[in-house]
């Protein structure tokens, strides 16, 4: 069934990505809401409408369920059963299924496994007993990482012994984690791709990313690596997206290790990293997610210009002031996307830009600049 311009969609979650899938949406002639607990919700501030409530409140999925023809959702730490309350009532896109894989690394990891694709060398652990097994399978150096609610580097402790290991589980009071050998990096890279309800699958370029303390900085696009690895990625994305009989927009991060791909982790969801396709792509990840979640036939994912995202931090506003946007807004070749959040924290997302260049490297050359610019604008402030 096709849900036409004029419908009104749902989003579970307030957050940029629900901001962004708003903006898209109404774009086309939608109208949203957005259910989430916070007032200050950025995605609320541009959806059509603001259900004020936890994620769980089973008034507010029913009411949702009752205004919206269809819902998705931004964020893959969404209890489970709020999906399944909605799914029982409107199409929701992704279902809970994939959702519940993505949420729980022990979960995401076997699934990965079970679909025959490479990660690296990892254990569960849920008793003290399990993490000297694991311990031993996996090997030093290793990262514990809990199993649920981790994000941006959180919930990730560096272990070079055993000992070290155990402090750290203890230190995330011995909830499940995933023991991780912590492999050699040539490069990260990352695959958006939707899947519609027909099977039919469309990926985005595979991107290439670089990470500071644990959060995405850059994003590169064309990524520097030869075309049949690029097309590998792509690949692996769309089966983990056949496996799951997934519907929807979904994200596939990826280390290259000694050149292996191996799979990091997957989000059922738009993704930073797929930011650029706002201004570098004939469709956004966002347009995208609005056509999977209404059963339109999917947009096309061509990069029509070398693109560079530069994520924008709380760490670099200063005190009750802004950073110095002309430094972005000067180069003609850059967009900048701000998400509305009135506070910034270290480690926040507030915002991204992106360059558009005629090449790759001069692309990133401009960001590189633009962003050193950012920071002395600070430092001076
Ligand atoms: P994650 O939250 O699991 O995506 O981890 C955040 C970042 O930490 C990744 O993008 C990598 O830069 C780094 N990282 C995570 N796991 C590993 C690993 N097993 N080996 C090497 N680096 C890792």
């Amino acid at each position: 069934m096709k849900i036409l311009p004029g419908a009104t969609l749902g989003m579970l979650g307030g957050g940029q990505l629900g901001r962004m899938f708003a903006q898209a949406a109404i774009r086309m002639g939608y109208a949203v809401v957005v259910l989430d607990p916070d007032p200050e919700s950025p995605a609320a501030k541009v959806g059509t409408r603001h259900l004020r409530a936890a994620y769980d409140d089973p008034a507010a999925l029913d009411e949702l369920a009752k205004t919206c023809a269809a819902a998705s959702v931004e964020f893959e730490n969404v209890p489970a059963k709020a999906l399944e309350r909605l799914e029982e009532r409107i199409p929701t896109r992704p279902d809970s299924r994939g959702v519940v894989v993505a949420q729980n690394r022990i979960l995401e990891k076997i699934f990965l496994r079970d679909a025959g694709l490479a990660t690296a060398p990892f254990a569960p652990v849920t008793s003290e007993m399990e993490l000297e097994s694991a311990w031993a399978a996996v090997g030093s150096p290793a990262l514990l990482k809990t199993a649920r609610l981790g994000y941006d580097g959180k919930g990730q402790a560096a272990a070079g012994s055993l000992d070290e290991a155990r402090r750290a589980w203890k230190a995330f009071g011995g909830k499940p984690c995933v023991l991780e050998k912590r492999v050699p990096l040539d490069v990260e890279l990352s695959v958006v791709l939707a899947r519609g309800a027909d099977g039919a699958c469309a990926a985005f370029p595979a991107a290439e990313n670089r990470h500071q303390y644990g959060i995405l900085d850059v994003t590169i696009v064309p990524a520097d690596v030869p075309g049949a690895l690029a097309r590998e990625a792509e690949d692996a994305a769309k089966r983990i997206a056949e496996k799951l009989d997934y519907v929807g927009v979904l994200a596939v991060e990826f280390f290259v290790s000694d050149g292996k791909l191996l799979v990091n982790e997957i989000a059922p969801r738009p993704h930073n990293s797929g930011h650029y396709t706002l201004d570098a792509c004939a469709t956004s990840q966002f347009e995208q997610q609005v056509r999977a979640l209404c059963g339109l036939p999917l947009g096309d994912c061509r990069l029509l210009t070398p693109a560079v995202m530069v994520n924008l931090l709380g760490d670099l506003w200063p005190e009750g002031g802004q950073p110095a946007w002309e430094a972005v807004l000067a180069n003609p070749g850059a967009k900048l996307h701000l998400y509305g959040k009135a506070a910034a924290r270290p480690g926040r997302k507030m915002g991204h830009f992106t360059v558009l260049g005629a090449d790759r490297d001069r692309a990133l050359e401009d960001a590189l600049r633009i962003q050193g610019a950012l920071r002395g604008a600070l430092q001076n402030t």
